[in-house]
């Protein structure tokens, strides 16, 4: 029988990254990716497990298309799986999509109609779509939206206290997103502890360059930290988070143009706002060599967690596991035990030196880092969006 294989396409306005791999296990083929697209130089890195054979070069790269082509002949040169299916990350599906769906002249409508809620990326996903359409015809394409797992909010979660015509005729709710990353953790954190996912309540941190808490109750979404776009709730890389919606009213009125509004708290603000620099490990450097800003700006992020892990508490009633995932979720022990101090009444205990030994080896993979008599466990899951990607492509294809 020949290996079943997805290949899992995340478009970028720049970039597009991709993996081949086994929906089943998990297990990659190749993957790698292209930045700097339609740029003056592009920047392309390949891989094959199988064959250990890598690359890695610089050269030019004028859409998505030939981006894709770039692919291919890697694909081509470095194994003999072929993909059934290739499945596309889309950021915004806005409130059409609740599940992944094959992808046709209707759903490529869809996903253009939700341009106006994510203006950069999702041309860049039909940009990845068309072109994985022209390098793989007679593959089925399917689309995965970081926004679906959230269709599960109630209204409570979902809505925001606006006048309800203007919410209606802008499509303005929260939709959420990161949520193949929060689906993937809680299905793995459940099945560690032996719970049943449907019976499965959880808070979910999902703490990378973007950042997002999730509330879980029976294994669906109730609430996340993310509204209409990725730019609400926890401090990111360098995105501001929950912010006065007054701010940008202020700053227009002080003559800021609506586009340095837009690029101030998208891409100037949050740690890289605070301290000049949006990694966190550097901001520990420097925070530990007395950098006030550092310092600042590292214990905001960890505050802004605390008070979103507080309150999904509390609208859950009943946790069965805290799980952190992502860059800083799965290597930052720091970050883990600053978010947890002080809230054994909560039922939350970390284990120091648990949390301290983390090592996770692959994808999937889970640590327990609370005390073994803690009532509810800490969990470090290592989040894999591509396998989740591919899995779900994977599951809605044997369905057809
Ligand atoms: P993205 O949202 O871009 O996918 P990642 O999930 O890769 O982001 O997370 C990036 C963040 O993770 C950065 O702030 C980086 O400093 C942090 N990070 C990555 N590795 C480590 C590590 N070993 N220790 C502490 N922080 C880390």
């Amino acid at each position: 029988m020949t290996q079943p294989a997805v290949l899992v396409i995340n478009a970028g306005s720049s970039s597009l990254k991709y993996a081949l791999l086994d929906p089943l296990s998990g297990d990659r083929v190749a993957g790698g990716g292209i930045t700097g697209i339609a740029e003056q130089r592009a920047t392309i890195t390949h891989d094959a497990t199988s064959t250990c054979a890598e690359e890695s070069t610089e050269t030019s790269i004028v859409d998505h298309e030939q981006a894709l082509i770039e692919v291919v002949r890697w694909l081509t040169l470095a194994t003999d799986v072929q993909p059934s299916a290739v499945g596309h990350r889309v950021v915004h599906g806005g409130k059409n999509f609740s599940t992944p769906v094959v992808i046709t002249e209707e759903v490529v409508a869809a996903i253009s109609a939700c341009i106006p809620l994510a203006p950069l990326h999702n041309p860049a996903c039909l940009a990845g779509i068309d072109a994985a359409v022209a390098a793989f015809p007679d593959v089925v394409q399917v689309a995965v939206f970081d926004t679906a797992f959230h269709a599960t909010m109630p209204k409570v979660a979902h809505e925001y206290a606006i006048d309800r015509e203007v919410a209606a005729q802008f499509q303005i709710r929260r939709y959420g997103f990161h949520g193949t990353s929060h689906q993937y953790v809680s299905a793995r954190a459940a099945a560690f502890l032996k719970i049943p996912l449907t019976e499965f309540n959880a808070v979910s941190l999902h703490l990378g360059n973007g950042a997002s808490a999730c509330a879980i109750r029976s294994g669906r979404s109730i609430d996340t930290s993310m509204g209409v776009t990725p730019l609400e709730g926890l401090v990111m890389g360098s995105r501001s988070g929950d912010i006065d919606a007054s701010v940008p009213t202020m700053l227009i009125r002080a003559g800021y143009t609506v586009d340095e509004v837009d690029t101030l708290l998208n891409r100037k603000s949050g740690l890289l706002g605070l301290a000049g620099v949006n990694d966190m490990r550097e901001l520990h450097r420097r925070a530990t060599n007395s950098d006030d800003a550092a310092r600042l700006a590292q214990d905001l992020f960890v505050y802004r967690v605390r008070k979103y892990v507080g309150a999904y508490m509390f609208a859950l009633g009943r946790v069965d596991a805290l799980m952190f995932t992502a860059g800083i979720g799965e290597h930052d022990s720091w970050v883990r035990q600053s978010v947890c101090v002080d809230s054994t009444r909560f039922g939350l205990e970390l284990d120091p030196i648990a949390n301290e030994s983390v090592h996770l080896t692959g994808p999937g993979e889970v640590a327990v880092i609370s005390s073994p008599e803690a009532p509810v466990p800490i969990m470090v899951v290592a989040t894999d969006e591509e396998h989740a990607i591919a899995e779900q492509a994977w599951n809605l294809l044997r369905l057809r």
